[in-house]
């Protein structure tokens, strides 16, 4: 019994169940969605408290551009670039025999500074946020004044008295833990038995401290966040639930929009622009998805990828039931070689705020991400890590679509010929050399023998 019903009730109700069930990979496109003008306002936060994060970030630049130098080139912004992928757009049209719908790119979230993936907005956003709001109240900081103050020694014995906590399957950690240990903080990471050891490695040489499970991530959030209540002068970074990750993820929509007008991509009615999202607990791209629907409307068009081991937010979203279910409530193991999407319960928050603002889901194989991997490296010289590499079959699953989406859109081969379609790549910069190397002799292995 799952909430009461039968699995044989689950299944007939919702016949997807049967395919996720059996680890296949699976497409879904929801016939919920509605237009964004109407949707948004389920979100609950504005186009105002985007632009607030925003210009937050910009607070901080200065600070950040003094103590990582790697980003002082953009001015202490985080931001990463978008690359198109002509040779890997050939490759993937020959192996899937597709005709052609649109450009490839890439965006190159693998490539942040600081953690090199995707939680270099968010996590490091929350942070500085926090950070920003004691340093504002004590008096270390008034506005106006130049951030890079905060780089001294009387800050960091400040934030000292403080800590921040946070649970992950390795990227966010890796990002909170860096940032919060710079500032000062006393700064904890509670892994879960996904997460690289690389992470923790590198994690514990920022001085920070490392706990480690051997659950899943689910278990070790709840375990940090109960850690963190006992402790006033705790700030526990709620992946789950934070609106702060989320705006800083949001961010990203009004950069992009203003790269893509940089590059000369039309995106409007007649210029669609797909972007794809590897999806963990939905934090990410939820935030992202969230940005790019301010900046784009309706002409931007969002899907979500998660492993087929790990399918948490197709299933949320899909049943209705959200972070009521998770994956093992289905027997799925939530065990994937995709360490950043391995999450088993969806965020509730982020799957009832973008549910009627996202296009679809799908799932793909572990083995087809490493293949996918093995491409993009040979193709385009682009190393990614596996959790990275979801976004990528999203062009193939929408050309192949059989659920009447395309139809719905009135998406005709000659619109899809001007599309954009965007593969998010979440991260992958900082993976070692050897583990990459592992990475890749799988992924060539597994195409050798298709
Ligand atoms: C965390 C992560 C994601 C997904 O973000 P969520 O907020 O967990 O949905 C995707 N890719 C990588 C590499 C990640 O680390």
């Amino acid at each position: 019994m799952v909430l009461g019903k039968s699995l044989a009730a689950w299944r007939a109700e919702y016949p997807l169940l049967d395919e996720l069930i059996a680890l296949r990979e699976t497409s879904w496109f929801n016939p919920g969605v509605v237009p964004a003008s109407e949707a948004l306002a389920d979100v609950g936060l504005s186009a105002a408290d985007v632009a607030d994060a925003s210009a937050r970030l910009a607070r901080f630049a200065p600070y950040l551009a003094r103590v990582f130098p790697e980003t002082a080139g953009q001015g202490g912004i985080i931001e990463s670039d978008i690359l198109a992928l002509p040779r890997l757009q050939a490759v993937l049209s020959e192996r899937h025999g597709l005709s052609a719908g649109g450009a490839l790119w890439l965006k190159r979230d693998s490539h942040l500074p600081i953690s090199g993936s995707i939680k270099a907005r968010g996590g490091i956003y929350e942070v500085l946020k926090h950070a920003e709001g004691l340093a504002l109240a004590a008096g270390l900081l008034k506005a106006g004044d130049d951030y890079g103050v905060l780089d001294s020694d009387a800050a960091q014995a400040f934030f000292g008295r403080y800590q921040i906590a946070v649970g992950s399957t390795g990227n966010l950690g890796l990002s909170i833990g860096i940032i919060a240990a710079r500032l000062g903080f006393q700064a904890t990471v509670h892994m879960s038995a996904d997460a690289r050891q690389w992470k923790k490695e590198r994690l514990r040489a920022h001085g920070v401290r490392v706990v480690e499970y051997a659950s899943d991530y689910s278990v070790a959030v709840a375990e940090g966040r109960r850690q963190a209540a006992a402790d006033p002068r705790c700030h526990f970074v709620d992946d789950e639930n934070s609106t702060h990750l989320f705006l800083g993820y949001a961010v990203a929509g009004e950069r992009l929009r203003q790269q893509l007008a940089a590059a000369a991509i039309a995106v409007d009615a007649e210029h669609p622009l797909f972007v794809y999202l590897p999806c963990g607990v939905g934090g990410g791209p939820g935030g992202v998805a969230f940005g790019l629907k301010l900046a784009f409307g309706d002409a931007v068009r969002c899907l979500f990828a998660e492993p087929t081991h790990s399918p948490c937010m197709l299933l949320g979203v899909y049943s209705g039931r959200h972070d009521a279910l998770s994956v093992q409530d289905f027997g799925i193991d939530n065990r994937t070689a995709a360490d950043g999407l391995a999450v088993g319960r969806p965020s509730g928050f982020v799957g009832r705020a973008m549910q009627r603002l996202i296009d679809g889901y799908y799932t793909v194989s572990d083995e087809e991400l490493f293949r996918c991997l093995a491409l993009l490296e040979a193709s385009e010289g682009q190393r990614l890590e596996p959790s990275a590499l979801a976004g990528m079959p999203g062009l193939v699953r929408l050309l192949g679509e059989r659920q009447g989406y395309r139809a719905r859109l009135g998406l005709t081969p000659a619109r899809l010929a001007r599309a954009t379609h965007l593969v998010w790549a979440t991260g992958g910069s900082m993976v070692p050399e050897a583990e990459m190397a592992g990475y890749l002799a799988r992924g060539r292995q597994l195409l050798q023998s298709e």
